[in-house]
């Protein structure tokens, strides 16, 4: 099968409780936007990811006060810490000394080879993996002239590049992300890398925008990737509440059929044919299965008529199938029962809580 990273061997990374690459499944990560000094709001809502199914968080350390909030952030958090890192050295230090599960880090900006491998010598006492993360928006000036603007080829050779930094140090417990705005530069960048090199790759599309064109760009970008085989880690980054991008990494990796778990709503987009209000209910069912924790995966189909509604339906664990004014309700392929429009969100989780 394509899927589940089959097509490339790559070493493995260990952050924290979580292995990346090899064969290990392909983890969801998110990023706080909170200021990370502020302790009670970065925990409380890496809680919040943590319930989404985050499991990687990551935090912005541009200060002091930051990389020492790492070890209190961490007492009250489950899941393993990233502190993300430009430019400071001492910062990369003070976070690991913190207690930061990985680094993020551009080896190049660090201050020359002394200081990066002060960094390296902690890491590697620590066993702390050390992410590549080069930004199209941030590459070096020798490859914009090489290169004329962040093409796939610059991205790629700027993170190789990267990583030879630390590997002249000896150091390889690495991941690598080259990330750009357009979805084409991404995907390409990530398949020159991934032919060149056998780190566990982090992918995500950067600076995608808000939910839904990020939530496009991230889907057709990570997706296309996951789908060639490439990718071990991804990030959804939107310009909203974090929580929509664990939400959203789910979804790419169930919708690829990669991780059969959580559940899928199936609905209709209507049309001159429905006689019930499907549009309202499918989001009232949306909005009342968020955060519902379940193991197994469930189907659930939400239709309009009578055309598709029974057939999608019966394929789905549960299902309803609309009339006029009224559903027909189907679980595991049989109808249930009938049931009037304003009883069936209740009827409907009524038997979905049982399935869980
Ligand atoms: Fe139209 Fe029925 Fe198909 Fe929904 S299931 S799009 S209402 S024909």
């Amino acid at each position: 099968m394509i899927f589940e990273n089959k097509n490339r061997n790559t070493r493995i990374v260990k952050v924290g409780n979580v292995l990346i690459g090899g064969e290990n499944p392909i983890t969801i990560q998110s990023m706080t936007n909170t200021k990370t000094s502020d302790v009670e709001a970065t925990v409380s809502q890496i809680l919040r990811l943590e319930a989404a199914g985050c499991e990687i968080i990551r935090v912005a350390v541009p200060d002091e006060e930051s990389a020492l909030s790492i070890r209190k952030i961490k007492d009250r958090i489950h899941i393993p810490l990233v502190a993300d890192i430009h430019f400071d050295h001492r910062l990369a230090l003070a976070a690991m000394s913190s207690g930061a599960d990985k680094i993020r880090i551009n080896p190049g900006n660090m201050g020359g080879r002394e200081k990066l491998s002060e960094i390296v010598s902690l890491a590697r006492e620590r066993g702390v993996p050390i992410r590549v993360g080069v930004n199209a928006g941030s590459l070096e000036k020798d490859l914009l002239e090489k290169y004329g603007h962040p093409t796939p080829e610059a991205l790629a050779e700027s993170c190789l590049r990267n990583a030879a930094l630390l590997e002249e140090l000896d150091f390889s417990n690495i991941v690598l992300s080259m990330k750009s705005s357009d979805v084409v530069t991404t995907i390409e960048a990530y398949r020159i890398a991934a032919e060149a090199c056998d780190y566990p790759l982090h992918l995500g599309v950067t600076e995608a925008g808000t939910l839904i064109s990020g939530v496009i760009k991230s889907s057709l970008g990570i997706g296309t990737l996951l789908y060639m085989g490439i990718g071990d880690t991804i990030r959804v980054s939107l310009t909203c509440d974090p929580v929509e991008e664990v939400i959203s990494g789910a979804h790419i990796l169930r919708d690829l059929g990669i991780r059969k778990t959580g559940i899928e709503i199936v609905s209709c987009p209507t049309c001159g044919r429905c006689c019930v209000g499907l549009e309202r209910l499918a989001l009232e069912v949306e909005n009342a299965i968020r955060g519902m924790e379940t193991k197994n995966y469930i189907k659930l189909a939400i239709m309009g008529c009578g055309v598709n509604g029974p057939g999608e339906a019966r394929e789905a664990d549960l299902g309803i199938a609309g009339g006029v004014g009224e559903f027909l309700l189907f679980k595991k392929g049989q109808i249930l029962t009938k049931v009037k429009e304003a009883d069936v969100l209740e009827a409907l989780m009524t038997e979905l809580k049982k399935l869980i």
